[in-house]
């Protein structure tokens, strides 16, 4: 039988948000965008129509990828819920924010006090939401960064926020995870599927996640 080999949309985001508390500060994180740039350019070599929502990076867009860039969580979460009603695939790669200032200011805060107090607010949780409206055959993918209970943690997330695939990585281990070039992954599908890949690069990591995440949606689509 002949397959349908028509590109699926794939919609990836990447890196970090930034959270103003006035004009010229932000509250942001380590994440580089590695891991999400890598995933677009495994996408796009794989033949997929791909569309990368990014925080600020230092990285190159991958040719062959339209790219989007935002800031704050509260943008890259109107982006993707704009651009996730067509995608066939979403991979939430990026390390949104989860607080932001509570009332950031509009003019510069001046040095005076000795100590200050930021009040901050939940950020919205775009993958949560994203679970929440998944229209049917759309394939969800999360990631999930933690230091303790990788696995128990892990699975939570998969359940709570309504995704398919989750990936979960052990941060703060020196070469592995946020900054570096590499990565040590365990997968956990919905279907209770645990595989725990070696440490390898980014780049090869997200050519392996491509391949099985269409792999994947080719089975659920014959
Ligand atoms: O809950 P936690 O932040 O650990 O979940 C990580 C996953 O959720 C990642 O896929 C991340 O992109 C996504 N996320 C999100 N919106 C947030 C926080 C995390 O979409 N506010």
């Amino acid at each position: 039988m002949l397959r349908d080999m028509r590109p699926n949309r794939i919609l990836v985001t990447a890196g970090p948000t930034r959270e103003a508390i006035d004009p010229v500060r932000f509250l942001s994180n380590r994440s580089s965008g590695k891991m999400g740039f890598a995933l677009a350019a495994a996408a796009v070599a794989a033949g997929q129509r791909v569309i990368l929502v990014s925080g600020p990076v230092s990285l190159a867009a991958p040719p062959g990828a339209r790219l989007l860039q935002v800031e704050s969580a509260v943008e890259m979460r109107s982006v993707v819920l704009r651009e996730a009603v067509r995608a066939d695939v979403i991979i939430m790669a990026a390390a949104v924010a989860d607080y932001q200032p509570l009332a950031p200011a509009a003019q510069k805060i001046k040095k005076g006090a000795a100590t200050m107090v930021l009040r901050l607010k939940k950020t919205p949780d775009i993958l949560a939401e994203l679970g929440r409206r998944k229209p049917p055959g759309q394939f969800l993918v999360g990631f999930a960064a933690e230091t303790t209970d990788l696995l128990r943690h892990a699975r939570q997330k998969l359940i709570s926020k309504n995704v398919d695939l989750l990936i979960a990585n052990r941060v703060g281990r020196k070469g592995t995870g946020f900054e570096a070039d590499d990565n040590e992954v365990v997968l956990l599908d919905r279907d209770g599927g645990v595989q725990r890949l070696p440490r390898m690069t980014k780049k090869r990591l997200a050519r392996r996640l491509i391949a099985r995440i269409l792999a994947r949606i080719q089975a659920h689509s014959t």
